[in-house]
């Protein structure tokens, strides 16, 4: 592929952005502009396919080709897409309601064939779109229109269910931490399979504060690991470190940013140089007439 001279603002679709004042969305939409110009990829070899919420909207906001697809599926479309078109950036814009609850089959099954797409989970722990009811990442306690007494279910860990599905590429990033998450963006565009990043995104309107020790710019470092920094080695085989890493996650200790998982992996690929064709598929084995 020949690589062209992008800027950011080149990626700026003319669509009026419609999220709420303040919302995180904003810094992921400019950090994802950045980093797609960086890559030198065409605009018209990328596509980005989200399903239903807040972030289900980004499609429109980037100047690529786009789908906006059904709730919980855009893994499936996605999936579909860069298998017939091997030749595009397929990218994967969802949310924690959209891809872990009605949509976590998808992200799993797209995860465990390693599909070569790159799925951004941004992660705000609420649905956002539908007025705040408690989503799967939603934390015992948190009360909303749904959980009038507070949480009780388990929260789902998006790291944790990355890497139980067996994803070669996994890893955490924060919305408003853009030089750290671009580089996250970066390195999912060149991986060669699935790349999966959660990206902790603050919803103002529904659940403020979310993410607070880790957005406020006086404390960030404090309670932050960035594991790049650290000893800490993602290209391991076995998923252990990668989950106990995960699992890390308390008031008392930093929170666990980066790299948790990036192995080699075989993906999933149409082999045949000539497909068959539906025709074909719908007559092989055995058929009878009625
Ligand atoms: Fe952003 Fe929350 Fe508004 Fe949705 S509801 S646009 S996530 S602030
Ligand atoms: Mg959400």
């Amino acid at each position: 592929m020949t690589k062209v001279q992008h800027s950011a603002q080149d990626f700026a679709s003319n669509q009026t952005v419609r999220w709420c004042p303040g919302c995180g969305d904003y810094a992921v939409l400019k950090s994802l502009q950045k980093v797609l110009a960086q890559t030198g990829i065409p605009r018209e070899q990328i596509v980005v396919v989200s399903g239903i919420g807040c972030a289900g909207r980004m499609p429109y906001y980037l100047s690529t080709y786009g789908i906006h697809g059904l709730h919980g599926r855009a893994v499936a479309i996605a999936t579909g897409l860069k298998r017939t078109r091997p030749e595009l950036s397929v990218w994967v814009v969802t949310g924690d309601g959209d891809s872990l609850s009605i949509g976590a089959n998808h992200l799993l099954h797209g995860l465990r064939r390693n599909i070569d797409i790159n799925i951004l989970c941004l992660n705000n722990r609420v649905y956002g779109l539908t007025k705040g009811q408690y989503s799967p990442t939603s934390v015992p306690g948190q009360v909303t229109p749904t959980s009038p007494a507070g949480v009780q279910d388990q929260p789902v860990d998006p790291i944790r269910f990355a890497l139980t599905a067996g994803a070669s590429f996994v890893a955490r990033g924060l919305d408003v931490d853009a030089p750290r998450l671009e580089s996250l963006l970066l390195a999912a565009q060149q991986h060669r399979g699935a790349a999966f990043i959660e990206i902790w995104q603050n919803c103002p309107v529904f659940n403020d504060g979310a993410f607070e020790a880790v957005r406020d710019k006086q404390s960030r470092e404090q309670h932050l690991r960035w594991l790049a920094d650290s000893d800490f080695d993602p290209t391991q085989a076995s998923i252990i470190p990668a989950m106990a890493m995960a699992e890390s996650v308390s008031p008392e200790q930093p929170i666990p940013f980066g790299l948790f998982r990036q192995v080699t992996m075989a993906t999933a690929e149409i082999k045949l140089k000539t497909p068959p064709t539906l025709r074909d598929i719908l007559t092989m084995g055995s058929t009878w007439h009625v």
